[in-house]
Protein backbone atom coordinates (compact mmCIF):
# COMPACT_ATOMS: atom_id res chain seq x y z
CA UNK A 1 0.00 0.00 0.00
CA UNK A 2 1.33 3.19 -0.87
CA UNK A 3 1.05 5.96 1.48
CA UNK A 4 -1.39 9.29 0.53
CA UNK A 5 1.31 11.98 0.95
CA UNK A 6 0.67 15.74 -1.16
CA UNK A 7 4.01 16.19 -2.17
CA UNK A 8 5.79 19.10 -4.41
CA UNK A 9 8.72 18.09 -6.44
CA UNK A 10 12.46 19.03 -5.14
CA UNK A 11 12.84 21.06 -7.71
CA UNK A 12 9.83 23.34 -6.51
CA UNK A 13 11.89 24.73 -3.58
CA UNK A 14 15.34 23.83 -3.86
CA UNK A 15 18.30 24.24 -6.69
CA UNK A 16 18.26 20.81 -8.29
CA UNK A 17 20.69 20.23 -11.39
CA UNK A 18 23.17 17.95 -12.83
CA UNK A 19 25.42 17.02 -9.83
CA UNK A 20 24.04 15.58 -6.89
CA UNK A 21 21.71 18.19 -4.48
CA UNK A 22 23.82 19.36 -1.83
CA UNK A 23 22.63 20.91 1.71
CA UNK A 24 26.01 21.67 3.70
CA UNK A 25 27.52 23.56 6.70
CA UNK A 26 28.37 23.39 10.22
CA UNK A 27 26.60 20.88 12.72
CA UNK A 28 26.26 24.33 14.69
CA UNK A 29 26.77 28.17 14.67
CA UNK A 30 29.19 28.71 17.40
CA UNK A 31 30.02 32.87 16.27
CA UNK A 32 28.86 34.96 13.40
CA UNK A 33 32.58 35.17 12.23
CA UNK A 34 32.79 30.55 11.72
CA UNK A 35 29.18 30.63 10.43
CA UNK A 36 30.10 33.44 7.87
CA UNK A 37 33.18 32.59 6.90
CA UNK A 38 31.82 28.84 6.67
CA UNK A 39 29.22 29.81 4.38
CA UNK A 40 31.01 32.42 2.22
CA UNK A 41 34.16 28.73 1.44
CA UNK A 42 30.75 26.85 0.60
CA UNK A 43 28.76 29.75 -1.79
CA UNK A 44 32.49 29.62 -3.66
CA UNK A 45 32.16 25.50 -3.87
CA UNK A 46 29.26 26.34 -6.41
CA UNK A 47 28.29 22.88 -5.46
CA UNK A 48 25.95 24.00 -2.62
CA UNK A 49 22.15 24.65 -2.67
CA UNK A 50 21.66 25.34 0.94
CA UNK A 51 23.47 26.44 4.26
CA UNK A 52 22.56 24.42 7.17
CA UNK A 53 23.24 25.32 10.74
CA UNK A 54 21.99 23.92 14.19
CA UNK A 55 21.00 26.81 16.24
CA UNK A 56 18.88 24.70 19.01
CA UNK A 57 20.93 21.57 19.15
CA UNK A 58 19.40 18.45 20.98
CA UNK A 59 21.71 17.40 22.94
CA UNK A 60 21.95 13.69 24.34
CA UNK A 61 23.43 14.68 27.59
CA UNK A 62 23.30 18.02 29.70
CA UNK A 63 26.19 20.34 30.01
CA UNK A 64 27.31 19.96 26.01
CA UNK A 65 27.01 22.92 23.60
CA UNK A 66 23.35 23.10 23.64
CA UNK A 67 23.24 25.33 20.37
CA UNK A 68 23.79 29.39 20.21
CA UNK A 69 20.27 30.06 20.18
CA UNK A 70 17.81 32.91 18.83
CA UNK A 71 21.17 35.27 17.97
CA UNK A 72 22.22 32.31 15.56
CA UNK A 73 19.14 33.42 12.73
CA UNK A 74 20.60 37.10 12.76
CA UNK A 75 23.60 35.30 11.47
CA UNK A 76 21.87 33.32 9.42
CA UNK A 77 20.09 36.48 7.78
CA UNK A 78 23.36 37.91 7.29
CA UNK A 79 25.04 34.50 5.93
CA UNK A 80 22.15 34.67 3.12
CA UNK A 81 22.54 38.33 2.15
CA UNK A 82 26.51 37.87 1.58
CA UNK A 83 25.85 34.81 -0.24
CA UNK A 84 22.92 34.10 -1.79
CA UNK A 85 22.20 30.74 -0.29
CA UNK A 86 19.03 29.60 1.69
CA UNK A 87 19.37 28.59 4.44
CA UNK A 88 18.13 25.74 6.73
CA UNK A 89 17.53 25.06 10.24
CA UNK A 90 16.23 22.38 12.89
CA UNK A 91 13.57 23.28 15.39
CA UNK A 92 11.70 21.31 17.57
CA UNK A 93 9.13 23.62 19.10
CA UNK A 94 6.57 25.65 17.99
CA UNK A 95 8.68 28.84 19.36
CA UNK A 96 11.77 27.61 17.11
CA UNK A 97 9.13 27.61 13.99
CA UNK A 98 7.68 30.67 14.98
CA UNK A 99 11.04 32.80 15.77
CA UNK A 100 12.64 30.71 12.04
CA UNK A 101 9.81 31.81 10.57
CA UNK A 102 10.16 35.33 11.52
CA UNK A 103 13.68 35.57 10.60
CA UNK A 104 13.17 34.69 7.16
CA UNK A 105 14.54 30.90 7.58
CA UNK A 106 13.97 29.22 3.72
CA UNK A 107 13.91 26.07 4.60
CA UNK A 108 13.35 24.03 8.73
CA UNK A 109 14.27 19.95 9.22
CA UNK A 110 12.65 17.98 12.24
CA UNK A 111 16.02 16.08 14.04
CA UNK A 112 16.11 12.77 14.75
CA UNK A 113 14.72 13.25 18.57
CA UNK A 114 11.58 15.03 18.00
CA UNK A 115 10.58 12.76 14.86
CA UNK A 116 10.76 10.16 17.85
CA UNK A 117 7.96 11.77 19.66
CA UNK A 118 4.83 12.15 18.13
CA UNK A 119 4.07 15.35 20.39
CA UNK A 120 6.71 17.33 19.86
CA UNK A 121 5.87 16.88 15.97
CA UNK A 122 2.14 17.36 16.76
CA UNK A 123 3.22 20.59 18.00
CA UNK A 124 5.37 21.61 15.12
CA UNK A 125 3.03 20.43 12.65
CA UNK A 126 0.56 22.48 14.08
CA UNK A 127 2.99 26.06 14.25
CA UNK A 128 3.34 24.97 10.82
CA UNK A 129 -0.13 25.22 10.12
CA UNK A 130 -0.59 27.59 6.94
CA UNK A 131 2.46 28.38 6.43
CA UNK A 132 4.07 27.88 3.09
CA UNK A 133 8.06 26.62 3.71
CA UNK A 134 9.91 23.51 2.61
CA UNK A 135 10.44 20.91 6.06
CA UNK A 136 12.74 17.67 6.20
CA UNK A 137 12.03 14.85 8.79
CA UNK A 138 14.92 13.56 9.70
CA UNK A 139 14.32 9.54 10.59
CA UNK A 140 13.55 8.83 14.16
CA UNK A 141 16.92 7.94 16.55
CA UNK A 142 15.77 4.36 17.02
CA UNK A 143 14.39 2.05 13.98
CA UNK A 144 11.07 2.46 13.63
CA UNK A 145 9.57 3.13 9.86
CA UNK A 146 5.81 4.05 11.50
CA UNK A 147 7.08 6.97 13.26
CA UNK A 148 9.59 8.26 10.41
CA UNK A 149 6.28 7.98 8.29
CA UNK A 150 3.94 9.06 11.48
CA UNK A 151 6.16 12.65 11.36
CA UNK A 152 6.33 12.79 7.55
CA UNK A 153 1.96 12.08 7.24
CA UNK A 154 1.81 14.95 10.58
CA UNK A 155 3.44 17.69 8.81
CA UNK A 156 1.78 16.73 5.31
CA UNK A 157 -1.71 17.02 7.08
CA UNK A 158 -0.39 20.38 8.68
CA UNK A 159 -0.44 21.68 4.79
CA UNK A 160 3.50 21.14 4.37
CA UNK A 161 3.75 20.28 0.56
CA UNK A 162 7.46 20.76 0.30
CA UNK A 163 8.75 18.03 1.94
CA UNK A 164 11.34 15.65 1.89
CA UNK A 165 12.69 12.80 4.47
CA UNK A 166 16.48 13.07 5.42
CA UNK A 167 17.67 9.02 6.57
CA UNK A 168 20.76 10.31 9.02
CA UNK A 169 20.36 6.26 10.23
CA UNK A 170 19.48 5.25 13.76
CA UNK A 171 20.54 3.84 17.18
CA UNK A 172 21.59 0.32 17.12
CA UNK A 173 23.16 -2.01 20.25
CA UNK A 174 25.21 -3.35 17.67
CA UNK A 175 29.40 -2.12 17.72
CA UNK A 176 29.69 -1.31 13.81
CA UNK A 177 31.98 1.08 12.03
CA UNK A 178 29.37 3.74 12.11
CA UNK A 179 27.79 6.08 14.61
CA UNK A 180 23.97 5.31 13.32
CA UNK A 181 23.53 2.08 11.45
CA UNK A 182 21.96 2.92 7.80
CA UNK A 183 19.90 0.54 7.86
CA UNK A 184 19.39 0.72 3.96
CA UNK A 185 16.18 -1.09 3.86
CA UNK A 186 14.34 1.27 6.06
CA UNK A 187 14.99 3.95 3.72
CA UNK A 188 14.08 1.68 0.82
CA UNK A 189 11.22 0.42 2.42
CA UNK A 190 9.80 4.24 2.91
CA UNK A 191 10.79 4.81 -0.82
CA UNK A 192 9.00 2.09 -1.58
CA UNK A 193 5.92 3.52 -0.03
CA UNK A 194 6.16 7.30 -1.09
CA UNK A 195 7.96 7.09 -4.12
CA UNK A 196 7.70 10.72 -4.65
CA UNK A 197 8.70 11.59 -1.59
CA UNK A 198 12.38 13.11 -1.63
CA UNK A 199 15.21 11.22 -0.11
CA UNK A 200 18.12 13.10 1.31
CA UNK A 201 21.08 11.21 2.72
CA UNK A 202 23.43 12.77 6.12
CA UNK A 203 26.04 10.82 5.66
CA UNK A 204 27.62 12.95 8.33
CA UNK A 205 25.40 11.58 11.06
CA UNK A 206 25.63 7.55 9.52
CA UNK A 207 29.21 7.64 9.93
CA UNK A 208 30.10 9.77 12.50
CA UNK A 209 33.26 9.82 10.75
CA UNK A 210 34.33 11.73 7.99
CA UNK A 211 36.39 9.25 6.61
CA UNK A 212 33.93 7.52 5.60
CA UNK A 213 31.45 10.06 4.41
CA UNK A 214 32.35 9.68 0.39
CA UNK A 215 31.70 5.78 0.97
CA UNK A 216 28.15 6.54 2.80
CA UNK A 217 27.23 9.16 0.34
CA UNK A 218 28.18 7.18 -3.35
CA UNK A 219 26.04 4.61 -1.79
CA UNK A 220 22.96 6.44 -1.04
CA UNK A 221 22.98 7.83 -4.55
CA UNK A 222 23.29 3.84 -6.23
CA UNK A 223 19.77 3.88 -3.99
CA UNK A 224 18.65 6.56 -6.14
CA UNK A 225 18.27 8.93 -3.19
CA UNK A 226 18.14 13.14 -4.27
CA UNK A 227 20.76 14.55 -2.55
CA UNK A 228 23.19 14.62 0.79
CA UNK A 229 22.88 16.78 4.15
CA UNK A 230 26.83 17.17 4.98
CA UNK A 231 28.10 18.78 7.82
CA UNK A 232 30.94 21.01 6.98
CA UNK A 233 32.95 23.61 9.08
CA UNK A 234 35.64 26.09 8.28
CA UNK A 235 38.34 24.13 10.99
CA UNK A 236 36.51 21.17 11.83
CA UNK A 237 39.71 20.21 14.63
CA UNK A 238 37.77 22.97 16.87
CA UNK A 239 34.47 22.53 16.32
CA UNK A 240 32.28 22.74 19.20
CA UNK A 241 29.73 19.72 18.57
CA UNK A 242 30.60 16.50 16.37
CA UNK A 243 34.29 17.55 15.79
CA UNK A 244 34.90 14.14 14.00
CA UNK A 245 32.19 14.10 11.41
CA UNK A 246 32.32 17.84 9.84
CA UNK A 247 34.53 18.65 6.78
CA UNK A 248 36.03 21.76 5.23
CA UNK A 249 34.55 23.25 2.43
CA UNK A 250 37.82 21.92 0.33
CA UNK A 251 37.41 18.60 1.58
CA UNK A 252 33.70 18.88 0.90
CA UNK A 253 34.46 19.75 -3.01
CA UNK A 254 36.88 16.43 -3.04
CA UNK A 255 34.18 13.94 -1.48
CA UNK A 256 31.71 15.37 -3.86
CA UNK A 257 33.92 15.05 -7.41
CA UNK A 258 34.94 11.59 -6.61
CA UNK A 259 30.86 10.36 -6.54
CA UNK A 260 29.77 8.83 -9.61
CA UNK A 261 26.08 9.49 -10.22
CA UNK A 262 24.60 6.68 -12.05
CA UNK A 263 20.92 6.94 -13.76
CA UNK A 264 17.86 4.97 -12.65
CA UNK A 265 16.45 5.18 -16.10
CA UNK A 266 18.63 3.85 -19.33
CA UNK A 267 19.08 5.62 -22.35
CA UNK A 268 21.47 2.94 -24.24
CA UNK A 269 19.04 0.62 -26.39
CA UNK A 270 22.40 -2.13 -26.36
CA UNK A 271 22.49 -1.83 -22.68
CA UNK A 272 18.76 -1.76 -22.08
CA UNK A 273 18.24 -5.04 -24.11
CA UNK A 274 20.89 -6.87 -22.60
CA UNK A 275 19.89 -6.29 -18.76
CA UNK A 276 16.35 -7.19 -19.84
CA UNK A 277 17.76 -10.51 -20.75
CA UNK A 278 19.28 -10.94 -17.68
CA UNK A 279 16.71 -9.60 -15.66
CA UNK A 280 14.38 -11.94 -17.74
CA UNK A 281 16.67 -15.00 -16.19
CA UNK A 282 16.54 -13.70 -12.88
CA UNK A 283 12.27 -14.05 -13.51
CA UNK A 284 12.70 -17.64 -14.32
CA UNK A 285 15.19 -18.46 -11.74
CA UNK A 286 12.81 -16.39 -9.23
CA UNK A 287 9.72 -18.67 -10.36
CA UNK A 288 11.73 -21.96 -9.88
CA UNK A 289 12.92 -21.29 -6.31
CA UNK A 290 8.85 -20.36 -5.88
CA UNK A 291 7.71 -23.51 -7.37
CA UNK A 292 10.34 -25.78 -5.69
CA UNK A 293 9.67 -23.90 -2.10
CA UNK A 294 6.44 -24.98 -2.74
CA UNK A 295 7.36 -28.51 -3.36
CA UNK A 296 9.54 -28.59 -0.61
CA UNK A 297 6.42 -27.40 2.19
CA UNK A 298 4.15 -30.24 0.44
CA UNK A 299 6.79 -32.70 2.02
CA UNK A 300 6.95 -31.22 5.04
CA UNK A 301 3.39 -31.39 5.40
CA UNK A 302 3.27 -35.00 4.88
CA UNK A 303 6.58 -35.55 7.33
CA UNK A 304 4.49 -33.21 9.88
CA UNK A 305 1.62 -35.96 9.43
CA UNK A 306 3.89 -38.52 10.08
CA UNK A 307 5.21 -37.72 12.97
CA UNK A 308 1.87 -36.80 14.44
CA UNK A 309 1.11 -40.09 13.86
CA UNK A 310 4.09 -41.38 15.14
CA UNK A 311 4.03 -39.50 17.97
CA UNK A 312 7.25 -37.84 17.00
CA UNK A 313 8.63 -34.03 18.58
CA UNK A 314 8.24 -31.69 15.50
CA UNK A 315 11.78 -30.26 16.43
CA UNK A 316 14.73 -32.50 16.21
CA UNK A 317 17.94 -30.53 17.26
CA UNK A 318 20.25 -33.40 15.10
CA UNK A 319 18.19 -33.16 11.88
CA UNK A 320 18.80 -29.42 11.77
CA UNK A 321 22.30 -29.64 12.40
CA UNK A 322 22.89 -31.81 9.94
CA UNK A 323 20.59 -29.80 7.19
CA UNK A 324 22.50 -26.70 8.62
CA UNK A 325 25.87 -28.07 7.89
CA UNK A 326 25.80 -29.69 5.22
CA UNK A 327 23.71 -26.92 3.64
CA UNK A 328 26.09 -24.20 4.34
CA UNK A 329 29.17 -26.01 3.16
CA UNK A 330 27.60 -26.78 0.17
CA UNK A 331 26.49 -23.17 -0.65
CA UNK A 332 29.73 -22.03 0.51
CA UNK A 333 31.63 -24.58 -2.07
CA UNK A 334 29.13 -22.47 -4.94
CA UNK A 335 30.10 -18.84 -3.34
CA UNK A 336 27.19 -18.14 -1.60
CA UNK A 337 28.42 -16.34 2.23
CA UNK A 338 27.58 -18.68 5.09
CA UNK A 339 25.57 -16.06 6.49
CA UNK A 340 23.21 -15.53 3.69
CA UNK A 341 22.45 -19.31 3.91
CA UNK A 342 22.14 -19.39 7.38
CA UNK A 343 19.36 -16.71 7.06
CA UNK A 344 18.10 -18.43 4.53
CA UNK A 345 17.85 -21.43 5.84
CA UNK A 346 16.46 -20.23 9.38
CA UNK A 347 13.57 -18.46 7.33
CA UNK A 348 12.31 -21.45 5.73
CA UNK A 349 12.85 -23.58 8.93
CA UNK A 350 10.50 -21.51 10.56
CA UNK A 351 8.24 -21.97 8.38
CA UNK A 352 8.33 -25.66 7.75
CA UNK A 353 7.98 -25.57 12.02
CA UNK A 354 4.95 -23.22 11.80
CA UNK A 355 3.52 -25.73 9.03
CA UNK A 356 4.06 -28.53 11.28
CA UNK A 357 2.85 -27.14 14.57
CA UNK A 358 -0.32 -26.44 12.41
CA UNK A 359 -1.21 -29.75 11.52
CA UNK A 360 -0.37 -31.50 15.31
CA UNK A 361 -2.53 -29.00 16.44
CA UNK A 362 -5.29 -29.22 13.77
CA UNK A 363 -7.40 -32.26 15.70
CA UNK A 364 -6.33 -31.02 19.13
CA UNK A 365 -8.25 -27.66 18.52
CA UNK A 366 -11.17 -29.43 16.55
CA UNK A 367 -11.76 -31.75 19.47
CA UNK A 368 -11.12 -28.57 22.29
CA UNK A 369 -13.54 -26.78 20.15
CA UNK A 370 -15.81 -29.74 19.77
CA UNK A 371 -15.88 -30.22 23.83
CA UNK A 372 -16.59 -26.79 24.66
CA UNK A 373 -19.55 -26.57 21.90
CA UNK A 374 -21.24 -29.75 24.10
CA UNK A 375 -20.55 -28.71 27.60
C1 LIG B 1 22.14 17.67 13.20
O1 LIG B 1 21.73 17.61 12.02
O2 LIG B 1 23.06 18.40 13.56
C2 LIG B 1 21.53 16.75 14.19
C3 LIG B 1 21.44 17.07 15.46
O3 LIG B 1 21.19 15.60 13.63
P1 LIG B 1 20.24 14.38 14.14
O4 LIG B 1 18.91 14.96 14.47
O5 LIG B 1 20.23 13.52 12.91
O6 LIG B 1 20.95 13.72 15.28
MN1 LIG C 1 25.60 17.31 13.97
Amino acid sequence: MKLNLNIQPLSSWIKTGSEPLLIAGPCSAETEDQLVATAHLLAKTGKVSALRAGIWKPRTRPGEFEGIGSIGLEWLKRAKEETGLPTAVEVATAKHVEEALKAGVDILWVGARSTANPFTVQEIADALRGVDIPVMVKNPVNPDLSLWIGAIERINNAGITKLAAIHRGFSSHEKSAFRNEPMWDLAISLKTLAPELPLINDPSHITGNRDLIGYISQKALDLDMQGLMIESHIDPSVAWTDAKQQVTPAALVEIIEHLTLRKPEIRNAEVKDKLEELRNQIDKIDDLVIQKMAERMKIVEQIGNYKKDNNITILQVNRWDEILNKRTSYAKALKLSTEFTEKLLELIHAESIRKQTEIMNKDEAGQAAEKLTHA
